[in-house]
């Protein structure tokens, strides 16, 4: 086993870990991390409507292509370990052997942080739910009694990355992650989701809005930091720390 420290990333679609993480998964894979993500569906019926607008499209052909993407996608941010569990989507039917599929790899990977979406969208119940399993999956990984001899997970942060109009999710940002150093690689992930093309500005833009708030939120104008593009994160647990900053 590695030294390395290791995050995980549980994205409902095979393309939501770009746009609501990409920047921090690029970022800590340039800083010594081992970065899991963990694609439980690929978005294939309710994510990929330009593949579907194609004459002769199939099912099988929406995977492959999602497929393809995230991959790519994973390989620009520095990830080598990304991992379809092919549940389906819209809706994702996450059954308890999905479950236990989840609390192996979670122990396995032994993650300092984790990622996963909003507790609340009411446009793509997709990503509550995955949000709801993540919890769940983490919680069972706790648990001295389940599979008894395996490793016994800690407490690692569960960060909820940006969900898709913000202002709807109940999601209220509390960290601000500053990755102009990577945002290089995230655009070059952005540009590999060619079945979503339509989203690609749109999350640059995000990006540049969450460069605001870090400035901002570092010190603005009295010593704040400069900060070009950011993610924002919803922080689910308390910190736990020796002194205030
Ligand atoms: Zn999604």
């Amino acid at each position: 086993m590695s030294d390395r420290k290791t995050a995980l990333v549980i994205s409902a679609h095979s393309a939501d870990f770009v746009w609501r993480a990409g920047g921090a998964i690029a970022l800590h894979q340039a800083r010594g991390y081992d970065v899991t993500v963990v694609c439980l569906s690929y978005g294939e019926r309710g994510e990929s409507a330009k593949l579907w607008k194609q004459d002769g499209m199939t099912l099988e052909r929406v995977k492959a292509a999602r497929r393809d993407e995230a991959e790519n996608a994973a390989a620009a941010l520095g990830v080598s370990d990304i991992r379809f569990l092919d549940r389906g989507d819209y809706p994702l039917d996450l059954g308890r052997e999905t479950l236990e599929q989840m609390v192996d790899i979670i122990r396995e990977v032994q993650p300092k942080f984790m990622f996963s979406h909003s507790k609340w969208d009411p446009y793509n119940t997709d990503h509550m739910r995955t949000t709801d399993f993540a919890l769940e999956a983490r919680m069972v990984a706790q648990a001295w009694g389940h599979n008894p001899g395996q490793k016994v997970l800690g407490a690692p942060q569960l960060y909820l990355f940006e969900p898709h109009q913000t202002e709807q999710m109940g999601w209220k940002p509390n960290v601000f992650l500053d990755i102009t150093p990577v945002w290089d690689k995230k655009w070059a992930a952005i540009q590999c989701m060619q079945g979503q093309e339509h989203l690609w500005h749109f999350y640059e833009n995000v990006a540049e809005n969450r460069g605001n708030h870090f400035r901002r939120n570092s010190g603005g104008m009295s010593g704040g930091r400069d900060c070009r593009y950011a993610e924002g994160f919803e922080a689910v647990f308390p910190r736990t720390v020796d002194e205030l900053d």
